[in-house]
């Protein structure tokens, strides 16, 4: 691949891309290069683009839900070769800090210095960390932007982990984007039963395409429809993928008593939510903030993968050239879409 060049999508301010050609990079020892053959946009990629993110200080590559090719191998790479499809998160733990020592992976103090951005690329660089735990061979079944989703969906694999709700509980999901409706999909293939709640109507008609149980409300006037599926009592669970503060606190209202409620929709930093005590502490009201995800869950939800277990797919709403990725993140500044696909 020498004497190529890579086209990176770079953000070089607030709602400004620049594409760059720069040099294939090199696998390092233990890495692999991959040819992108398809990326996500993901709520994290656009508040990037929005406002910049303090984790990615610009200029920045960005982008980090991805499958593709192997298109060289780093000193030392036995479990992949050239030419092997693969999907990949962008993190892996390290293995040896006190987090990782005590199973809380998705908390290791290397994760968030060290994770792998420029998806919106033609190669991108693995480093030996992401090969040897979170890289896994792409079943030939499994199409390229399915392979793509092994990234969020491990988020959703942890955070319905950790919420572990009884088979047959209600669980109200907070939001009817791409998190609200993963979360939806996968609680209902474990035996529980998701209410899919948000705003948009034609988000709500999607859910419901898909099979799901969803309304179109806002937080507040959700309370009827969990009632009528509880004798009033509320949700054994909600979880909140909206990253609303006004919808965390609204959760509180939502639930019945001994109920949880998972905080999945991270706020900026600096924010603040408040809870009555009495409602918490009186009505035994639990509260989880799930985070990331670890090897476990990036396993886990490969298997849903290659199973094919959701209609993944379905969930594209727009496909564009790596060359247009601009236009695809205009396009989703103005509200519209919901996972966007990038093709170098
Ligand atoms: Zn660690
Ligand atoms: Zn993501």
């Amino acid at each position: 691949v020498s004497g190529e060049t890579s086209c990176v999508a770079t953000l070089v301010a607030p709602r400004t891309i620049e594409l760059r050609e720069e040099p294939i990079p090199q696998a390092g020892d233990g890495g692999i290069v991959v040819r992108v053959r398809a990326a996500l946009t993901d709520g994290t990629d656009l508040k990037a683009y929005r406002r910049g993110h303090p984790k990615m200080p610009m200029p920045t590559r960005f982008g980090h839900e991805f499958s593709g090719d192997v298109a060289a191998v780093g000193s030392g790479v036995r479990s992949f070769s050239v030419g092997e499809a693969v999907m990949c998160a962008h993190t892996a733990p390290c293995g040896i800090c006190f987090w990782c020592s005590i199973e809380q992976e998705e908390l290791c103090e290397r994760l968030m210095p060290e994770m792998l951005l420029g998806a919106y690329s033609d190669y991108i660089a693995v480093p030996a960390r992401v090969v040897q735990r979170n890289c896994f061979s792409k079943p030939a079944h499994v199409t390229y932007p399915q392979g793509a989703f092994l990234e969020p969906l491990s988020c959703v694999v942890h955070s319905v982990s950790l919420l572990a709700a009884r088979p047959g509980s209600q669980v109200a999901v907070l939001g009817n984007g791409a998190f609200g409706i993963l979360h939806a999909l996968l609680l209902a293939r474990e035996g529980m039963r998701p209410l899919v709640i948000g705003r948009r109507a034609s988000r709500a008609a999607f859910a419901r395409s898909l099979g799901l149980d969803a309304i179109e409300a806002d937080a507040t006037q959700a309370r009827d429809a969990i009632d009528e599926r509880t004798d009033g009592r509320g949700a054994d669970a909600v979880v909140e993928c909206t990253g609303n503060g006004e919808v965390w606190e609204r959760a509180a209202d939502l639930t019945r008593r001994g109920g949880t409620i998972s905080f999945f929709g991270g706020l900026p930093s600096g924010a603040r939510v408040s809870f009555a005590a009495a409602r918490l502490h009186y009505d035994e009201v639990r509260l989880i903030s799930p985070f990331h995800f670890t090897p476990r869950d990036v396993r886990r939800a490969f298997e849903l993968i290659a199973a094919q277990a959701f209609p993944l797919e379905h969930l594209i709403s727009d496909r564009y050239r790596l060359a247009d990725v601009s236009a695809a993140f205009a396009h989703l500044d103005a509200g519209a879409g919901m996972k966007v696909l990038i093709e170098p």
